[in-house]
């Protein structure tokens, strides 16, 4: 096994300080802090060929709850009615539900992988990639979360993105002639979407725009980091497909809205980072930065998500959840179903919550085959309890039954 220990370059999150707002190193000293990504190699099960009932579940079917029915799974794939099963599994009339998807997260092992598949997060999306062969590594684990990655992110000199990262200059951008070059490097090394840090010495407009249209020219999606008004505009204007985070320190203006929904720009909110490190004095602290009042980020932030649902955007459900780094860490897996509550919080119906979690990632992101439960879809599926009734309480999707990850049942599944 090898070991590669590399900086990681996580949320970021961005706490404004009142003597100079939307800008933050961590440690002024600037020392980075490691983080350690294993390349592993793991022994998998082989790809299942039995077929499956899973009896008396109400479906979820992204609009409604359905009665009772069977729902078959042939191989890896949920396939049609079977005359003969191997297996038959008593749902109880539990709801089935797709596979849930965190669209932002940084999983730093196959371990990782685990908790999430426990928690039924079958699909995760890696936000950044800090090195290709770790990426790599983590793809395709057969019975596991499914591995979708960003490239490395692109990032500017000065920024504490880099800096936190110890990113050498050579892959740092900071003019737009770099941008073909790095769009290059990013898909070269089998990216699945381009990751752009928009931030205080981030990226400029110029250079932002031509990172997009490099991506798009592809058929390549981009993602951008921005937690500020400033860098989030930036990020709309570039016409980046999904702007990360929201602002925590003022308001989408309705030209900025206007412009996310006529450009078919979705948004990533990840309210469950905010609201872990606006609860944890040491987080704050480490990021170097007075506390700022809880309610006050809180309100800004649940305000934001408000009103780019109520324009029509859509909202997609991720977390940040990461591997512990300078003594911060958001959890993998259950920080997902505490997005869907704080999604909640902010006003939004469960049923487009359930959404934000499954069919909408996978449409956004273009993944194949998964977000909803239809013939032909992979067989990714969490089964709640009997008494489990998420479209009335958003946060039973946490009473998990059993998990399927490609017609694999997940056997460690966390009550
Ligand atoms: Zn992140």
């Amino acid at each position: 096994m090898h070991r590669y220990v590399s900086a990681a370059s996580l949320f970021l999150y961005a706490l404004p300080s009142s003597a100079c707002p939307g800008h933050y190193r961590r440690g002024e000293n600037g020392t980075a802090i490691p983080q350690t990504y294993q390349v592993q190699t793991r022994i998998k099960p082989a790809t299942p060929t039995a077929t499956v009932a899973i009896t008396n579940v109400r479906v979820w079917d992204g609009y409604k709850v359905n009665e009772p029915s069977t729902v078959y799974i042939a191989g890896d794939s949920i396939s049609g009615v079977q005359s003969t099963v191997d297996q038959s599994i008593d749902g109880r009339n539990g709801i089935l539900l797709p596979g849930l998807i965190d669209a932002h997260a940084h999983p730093g092992s196959v371990q990782d992988l685990e908790t999430l598949s426990s928690y039924g997060v079958t699909t995760v999306l890696n936000q950044n990639c800090q090195n290709y062969e770790y990426c790599s590594s983590m793809r395709g684990q057969t019975g596991l979360t499914s591995f979708f990655t960003a490239g490395f992110s692109a990032k500017g000199p000065g920024s504490s993105h880099a800096n936190n990262s110890d990113t050498p200059l050579d892959k740092l951008i900071w003019e737009p002639s770099q941008a073909p070059a790095y769009v290059q490097y990013v898909f070269g090394n089998g990216s699945d979407w381009l990751k752009v840090v928009s931030e205080q010495n981030g990226p400029d407009q110029a250079t932002q725009n031509a990172l997009v249209e490099n991506a798009h020219a592809l058929g390549k999606k981009v993602n951008t980091h921005c937690s500020l008004v400033e860098f989030y505009n930036m990020a709309i204007l570039s016409k980046s497909d999904g702007p990360q985070h929201i602002p925590m320190d003022g308001v989408l203006n309705d030209t900025m809205l206007d412009l996310m929904y006529s450009q078919k720009q979705y948004a990533t909110p990840t309210m469950n980072v905010f609201y872990d490190q606006l609860h944890d004095p040491a987080a704050v602290a480490a990021l170097g930065q007075p506390a700022i009042p809880f309610e006050e980020a809180w309100s800004v932030i649940k305000q934001n998500v408000a009103a780019v649902y109520a324009k029509g955007i859509p909202v997609l459900a991720g977390t940040d959840s990461t591997t512990p780094y300078a003594g911060l860490s958001v959890s993998f897996g259950n920080s997902l179903h505490y997005e869907l509550w704080h999604l909640y919080q902010a006003g939004l119906p469960t049923e487009d919550i359930l959404r934000a979690a499954t069919i909408l990632p996978a449409l956004h992101h273009g993944l194949p085959h998964r977000g909803a439960i239809e013939e032909g879809m992979l067989a990714d599926l969490v089964l709640l309890e009997p008494d489990a009734d998420p479209i009335q309480a958003i946060n039973d999707t946490m009473k998990i039954s059993r998990v399927w990850i490609g017609g694999l049942e997940y056997m460690n599944v966390a009550k």
